[in-house]
């Protein structure tokens, strides 16, 4: 199996890409945290797995609050030794025109997706440096990482921030065996997106539908939605590769949205 007894700790995983990636690497044979704000739902996803005879632990955390982050850690190493697999998955999206972004907003937006980011990898870090078999690490972009679309200026540019940091933690990461990659999926049908559709038709005076054909897929080449499940496996592929030949990328999933 291909994650056989790795350690892979999946933030946002109670719902959503997230939950699905820490399916898809239980089935692989990972051993897996579901590490999420809503500790209940982290632990009933965890269960579900168990279920399924996979091996699972749940861990609440506020990615962006540093103290709850490494605790969450600390816990996951008290448990099972340490920690192979990070997805920093976990995010949100607020939509507002520029002039009109609320602070507050903008900085919770960076905060939980860039913050986040930051403090899983360093507090995940030492871990994969001590154990000798090095770490992947992922970050969940989007093709918001690459592209922009009105009313999404703090996701566009956390997203495209997290490029950066990868190629860092690639460069520092190298040595040590530590990979890192971003994965920019499209949309994907998950309760984020669900809640998105009415917000841009009102924001924008347009119907659900025309948010969906008109601007969410219309430059796919197909009309379709990426799925979980297609995530779900290209972060399998990246968490499996063995080697710092596949370190500093970032892969575009998007039913060719995004073209590069
Ligand atoms: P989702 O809403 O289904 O799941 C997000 C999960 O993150 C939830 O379980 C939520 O409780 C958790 N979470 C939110 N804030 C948190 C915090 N501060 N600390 C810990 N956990 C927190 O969303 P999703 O669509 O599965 O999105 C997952 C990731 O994929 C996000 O980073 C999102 O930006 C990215 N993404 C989504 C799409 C899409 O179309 N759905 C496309 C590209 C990228």
């Amino acid at each position: 199996m291909k994650l056989q007894d790795r350690i892979c700790l999946i933030t946002g995983a109670a719902s959503g890409i997230g939950k699905a990636i820490a399916s898809r690497y239980a089935g692989a044979g990972g051993r897996v945290v579901v590490a999420d704000l809503n500790r209940e739902a982290a632990q009933a996803a965890a269960d579900e797995i168990k279920r399924g005879d996979g091996k699972a632990m749940a861990v609440g955390m506020d990615v962006g609050d540093e103290e709850q982050v490494q605790a969450a850690v600390d816990e996951v190493v008290a448990a099972w030794g340490g920690v192979d697999v990070l997805v920093s998955n976990a995010g949100i999206q607020i939509i507002h025109p520029i002039e009109a972004f609320p602070f507050a907003d903008w900085k919770r937006m960076l905060a939980i997706h860039l913050d986040g980011a930051f403090l899983t990898t360093r507090a995940c870090w030492p871990h994969m440096k001590a154990s000798g078999r090095g770490g992947s690490i992922l970050y969940i972009g989007s093709v918001h990482s690459k592209e922009a679309s009105m009313l999404k200026s703090a996701y566009v540019t956390a997203k495209h921030g997290l490029i950066g940091l990868a190629k860092t933690a690639a460069k520092e990461g190298a040595p040590h065996g530590i990979r890192a990659n971003v994965i920019c999926p499209g949309f994907v049908r998950t309760p984020l997106v669900e809640k998105q559709i009415p917000e841009q038709a009102r924001e924008l005076g347009i119907s659900e539908e025309d948010v969906v054909k008109k601007l969410m897929l219309k430059e796919t080449v197909d009309g379709e939605f990426t799925t979980m499940e297609d995530v779900a496996e290209i972060a399998l592929m990246f968490a499996a590769f063995g080697s710092n030949a596949l370190t500093g990328q970032s892969l575009v999933v998007s039913h060719g949205w995004f073209m590069q």
